[in-house]
């Protein structure tokens, strides 16, 4: 049996019964997984909530052909644990679905944590209770919990949308989102296959899947800047080599912008010759990941001259794997230049305009009118499919935080408080919503970098945070007004020099497929002033005792410090 904690007695003593849980975390994806590890270190009564049959968030969900990482994967992977990674031995530079769903279990077993999950379980409703300061939680299925504390560890790509397509129930094949892909093998052989957008999702999936279905139409309504991944296996010999390096690399992930092992050439575009910036691109185009990305010149990011000379390289490229030039002039974007959105990374795309089986259909010039019986109506002609796949994206950032009614102070709804775009205090607390954190929420360090490094980075400090307030025997705590405006004025300063703020990506909320989320319309979804940045900023607010955050003792006297199983609890 769990002790209890100091707080919990005292809360009893008095009649006032303690919450079912000190923290729920809603989410078991790759920051649920290790806030919950965290939690159960230090004994407190938490547990996790998921809507899905089991852990693993976007690698439970996404298996459509194709899926896998962008990021190294051994960048990817926690680093909390020397032994986990001693054990793991990742099989490809940028590894699939299925291994990045095993390893998450993996995790999950090798430190016990499934016995504090709860699966089916998707939250409807968190209402803060102001008169017991806790969290008042009802799920789908009717159930009611409460908890001192909400984690909200939701994701920030795990509310899947589809396109407002009319008579999307009528058609007979079969149609399914990718984040929706069947779990059983789904037959392609020989099979007309449609897939819509060309994403990042679309990006991949499309490459998987056209030499092995019988046809593929793509519908492509803005195409996407792409540039090959140059995956590969990773040999036993070089695994090992890749174990002995893993404090270096840890290191260059935290002190790079991106949280990678990529950092920028800092020679400056316009100083150098322009033959050697194409030389660089040439060796950063044959370069595994985001190279080209994030070891390009950092000009690209914000300089619109240097960015359209970089465009026009990669255009080019695109020209060179075509054969078709104007299926080539197709697929270059004309409304973005390269990287001011995430980068989709590809496996022979292009290539696959090549193919005899495979079509282009732009749907800018022949829009789709709706979904058929049989397939797919342009304002051009009508498509007979067996198969539709909608990749097209999801409700980013904010989707999963909409799709709960949380209800704060005064019953203040956080999707009312957000209708126009987040405001928080450094990305992991809401003015308004007291007792709730975000580890990787919007305006956090997580979303615009390497994912998982953030995420550690998120929930080491809240895990922080909490030991704090439970040492102190607080029982409320709230981010004040003052210090949200400040902290969101700070990220929207960030979006001013930087090209991304006027790109359609999911960076500045763009979603036609979501009301209030059109063009022009910039939500400041993400931290944009980089992982070291981010980092020292949190660590500051830290220092000074959490400054900008009220904590009170709320309806019990203030506990002594000190609480059972926190004090002395080594990471
Ligand atoms: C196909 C794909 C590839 C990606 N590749 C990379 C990559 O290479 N590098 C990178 O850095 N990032 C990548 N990402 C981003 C990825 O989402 C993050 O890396 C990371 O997995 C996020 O983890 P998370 O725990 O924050 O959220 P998620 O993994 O999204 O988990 C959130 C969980 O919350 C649950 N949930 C949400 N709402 C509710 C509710 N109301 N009730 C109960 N449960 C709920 C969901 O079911 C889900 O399981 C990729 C994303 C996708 C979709």
């Amino acid at each position: 049996m769990r002790k209890q904690t100091r707080m919990e007695q005292e809360q009893i003593m008095i009649g006032n019964p303690a919450p079912d849980y000190e923290v729920i975390v809603i989410g078991a994806g790759v920051a649920g997984i290790y806030q919950i590890k965290r939690l159960a270190d230090l004994g407190i009564k938490a547990t996790v909530l998921d809507a899905a049959p089991d852990l693993g968030g976007t690698w439970y969900w996404n298996r459509y052909p194709g899926a896998r990482f962008d990021s190294e994967s051994y960048t990817y992977g926690y680093s909390f644990s020397k032994e986990l990674l001693g054990e793991w031995h990742w099989k490809e530079r940028f590894s699939g679905q299925p291994e990045n769903l095993r390893y998450l279990n993996h995790v999950a077993d090798k430190f016990d944590l499934r016995k504090h999950m709860q699966f089916n379980c998707k939250v409807e409703a968190a209402h803060f209770d102001e008169t017991d300061s806790l969290w008042r939680l009802r799920t789908e299925d009717g159930r009611e919990l409460t908890g001192r504390f909400l984690i909200m560890a939701t994701g920030l790509l795990s509310i899947p949308t589809l396109p407002r397509l009319e008579g999307m129930d009528s058609f007979k094949g079969r149609s399914f989102h990718t984040f929706y892909w069947p779990h059983e093998p789904v037959e392609l052989a020989g099979k007309k296959v449609a897939v819509i957008g060309t994403g990042a999702t679309g990006i991949q999936v499309i490459a998987e899947i056209a030499d092995k279905v019988g046809d593929l139409t793509v519908f492509q309504r803005r195409p996407n800047w792409s540039a090959p991944l140059n995956n590969g296996p990773i040999s036993e010999a070089e695994m090992a080599e890749l174990r002995a390096r893993y404090d270096e690399i840890f290191a260059t992930c935290a002190r790079t912008p991106g949280g990678f092992e990529h950092e920028p050439d800092r020679r400056g575009f316009w100083q150098v010759s322009r033959e050697e910036r194409v030389a660089l691109w040439d060796r950063l185009y044959e370069h595994p990941g985001f190279a080209i990305w994030l070891r390009n010149f950092r000009e690209i990011f914000m300089d619109d001259a240097a960015n359209a000379e970089f465009s026009a390289y990669i255009a080019d490229r695109i020209r060179r794997r075509v054969k078709d030039p104007a299926i080539a002039e197709k697929l270059i974007p004309r409304d973005h230049g390269f990287g001011v959105q995430r980068v989709p990374m590809e496996t022979r795309y292009f290539e696959v305009y090549n193919r005899d089986n495979a079509r282009l259909v732009d749907i800018s010039e022949t829009p789709l009118v709706r979904v058929t019986e049989s397939g797919l109506r342009t304002t051009e002609r009508d498509y007979d499919f067996d198969i539709i796949v909608y990749a097209t994206g999801f409700d980013a950032i904010t989707g999963a935080f909409d799709h709960i009614d949380i209800q704060g102070v005064g019953g203040e709804k956080l999707r009312d408080k957000w209708k126009d775009g987040p405001s928080t205090y450094l990305g992991m607390f809401i003015h308004g919503f007291p007792n709730l954190l975000m580890p990787a929420g919007p305006q956090s360090g997580s979303a615009s970098t390497n994912y998982p490094r953030g995420i550690e980075t998120g929930v080491n400090w809240c895990t922080d945070f909490l030991e704090h307030v439970w040492e102190r025997g607080y029982m409320r705590a709230e981010a004040t007004a003052e210090a949200e405006q400040r902290w969101t004025d700070h990220v929207i300063q960030m979006y001013s020099v930087m090209l991304m703020r006027k790109a359609k990506s999911w960076f500045t909320g763009y979603n036609s497929n979501i009301p209030g989320h059109e063009h022009g319309r910039t939500r400041y979804f993400v931290y944009n002033g980089g992982a070291p940045k981010y980092v020292s900023r949190i660590s500051d607010v830290a220092a000074k005792g959490y400054e900008g955050i009220v904590l009170t003792s709320g309806s019990t006297p203030p506990a002594t410090p000190s609480v059972t199983g926190i004090a002395g609890v080594a990471r």
